[in-house]
């Protein structure tokens, strides 16, 4: 007997975003389990240029890595080095400063602070960069270390991670009236609606939502 040929989960998909259904927990299992990412990137590009053509919408982000110096060598990584090693450096708090104020000066609304577990980088220099990044620029928006510097940060505290979220959260509140970056809306930025509430309703609700802090 001939192999029966097995079902596309894709199929499924398919009709629906062709039909502009919405989709069900179900499909979202099978594209998660999908590895077909060119034909899923084609539904998603589909459907993206159906709802907004060609408007995109970006932050402008600058990513600091205070530091290549990691504990960890992860085999993979082809960004860390070890004190010492030639390439290897770990910027100063004025250093990140200095980037962060030269960033935010060209336009900036995001700083990306990201390095490896340095093992002798104090945790106060780490907190220094959030405080004196909020206190240049109450309204860029900070977005900072990876899970596994967070532990860290926790392990050369002897704390709980939840801690260090907790303190970093702080450092970043330093000024508790500060506002969030205003939403641009400019020639190279442009909001897009896929919600169908049009996009000064959306810039409105993500305003909202930016301002909106989470329980202490
Ligand atoms: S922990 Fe991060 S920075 Fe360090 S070696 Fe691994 S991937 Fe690289």
């Amino acid at each position: 007997m001939p192999p029966v040929p097995r079902a596309d989960p894709l199929s499924v998909v398919e009709t629906k975003v062709a039909q502009g259904e919405r989709l069900s927990a179900a499909d979202g299992l099978a594209l998660f389990r999908s590895s077909e990412l060119l034909r899923i990137g084609r539904l998603a590009d589909g459907v993206r240029r159906r709802k907004v053509g060609d408007d995109v919408y970006f932050v402008v982000n600058r990513h600091i890595n205070y530091t290549n110096i990691c504990r960890n060598r992860c085999h993979f990584c082809a960004f860390s080095r070890s004190d010492g090693e030639p390439g290897a450096y770990c910027l100063t708090v004025e250093e990140v400063l200095a980037k962060a104020r030269e960033s935010i000066g060209q336009g900036a609304t995001e700083i990306h602070i990201v390095g490896g577990e340095h093992p002798t980088l104090p945790y106060a220099d780490v907190r220094a960069m959030i405080s004196g990044i909020r206190e240049m620029a109450p309204t860029v928006h900070i977005k900072a270390f990876t899970a596994s510097e967070i532990v860290h940060f926790a392990e050369s505290e002897g704390v709980q991670p939840e801690q260090i979220l907790r303190d970093l959260r702080e450092r970043d509140r330093n000024d508790s009236s500060r506002e969030h970056a205003p939403l641009r809306r400019a020639d190279d930025a442009v909001v897009v609606d896929t919600t169908g509430l049009g996009v000064d309703a959306v810039v409105e609700r993500l305003a909202g939502l930016a301002k909106e802090r989470l329980p202490a």
